[in-house]
């Protein structure tokens, strides 16, 4: 029997009865569960649907090493090589939702690793600009989200801090690596009234997620919503 292959475009790559649509479905339901039992730090019990339904979409198991695709619907993050992770989805999908992205948006992400909060950027905004510190994760990166389909993503290799002054202004910028302190070359590359999403802290140590807001005057202020532990933006 010939499997029918899907044309839409959520299902990149997978022909239909993909095995992993159910984990996916399932791991919705364990965002929406550590939602609710942190809305007192979101400020909602639920997230933005466009977000939710991009992480529904996503084949994860195309993001993780081989050896993990066993793990690749577990809500937690993962080892990619290089010491470096892919976030857990619950992260995942809280910094998409606080960047409030809208579908003519320009995003700016530091740090691809992996590339799959590129994805789910990519799902949700018109363009995305994602940098990535070490060469070999880049490569990879792009070789991944090339296959999966995605034309609207550039990538470069680099010192994400500095951002990417071509290309901006951006409606958005998020920062998957956590930063000592808010790196001042991209508040400057992000639009007024739009969000900057980061975590901010020492390396081994708690840090905030934390909210910045474009066309500040004068010191810039984070508004830390929720602790976390990310590994750190290098360079700077
Ligand atoms: N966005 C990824 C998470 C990546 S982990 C996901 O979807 O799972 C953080 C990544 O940031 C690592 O790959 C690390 O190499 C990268 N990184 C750290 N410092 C950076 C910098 N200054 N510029 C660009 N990338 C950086």
């Amino acid at each position: 029997m010939l499997l029918p292959v899907t044309t839409d475009p959520r299902h990149r790559g997978h022909p239909d009865g993909c095995p992993y649509q159910e984990q996916r479905r399932r791991l919705l339901g364990e965002i929406e569960d550590e939602v609710r039992k942190t809305r007192e730090y979101l400020g909602t019990d639920t997230l933005d649907p466009r977000v939710m339904s991009a992480l529904g979409s996503i084949p994860r198991h195309e993001f993780v090493p081989e050896g993990s695709r066993h793990l690749a619907y577990e809500n937690s993050p993962l080892p990619i090589g290089h010491g470096q992770t892919i976030s857990q989805p619950y992260i995942v999908a809280v910094m998409t939702h606080l960047l409030e992205i809208r579908p003519d948006d320009a995003i700016l992400e530091i740090g691809t690793g992996c590339g799959y909060q590129t994805a789910v950027l990519a799902e949700l905004a018109t363009s995305v600009y994602s940098i990535e510190y070490v060469p070999e994760l880049a490569r990879d990166a792009a070789a991944r989200l090339a296959r999966l389909g995605y034309r609207n993503i550039e990538l470069r290799t680099g010192d994400g801090s500095l951002g990417w002054p071509e290309a901006a202004p951006f409606d958005g910028i998020i920062v998957t690596a956590a930063a000592q302190r808010v790196p001042l070359a991209l508040v400057a590359q992000l639009k007024a009234g739009r969000r900057m999403v980061l975590p901010i802290g020492r390396a081994r140590e708690e840090q905030e997620l934390s909210i910045v807001v474009g066309g500040q005057r004068g010191p810039v202020v984070a508004r830390p919503i929720l602790p976390v532990a990310f590994v750190p933006l290098k360079g700077g």
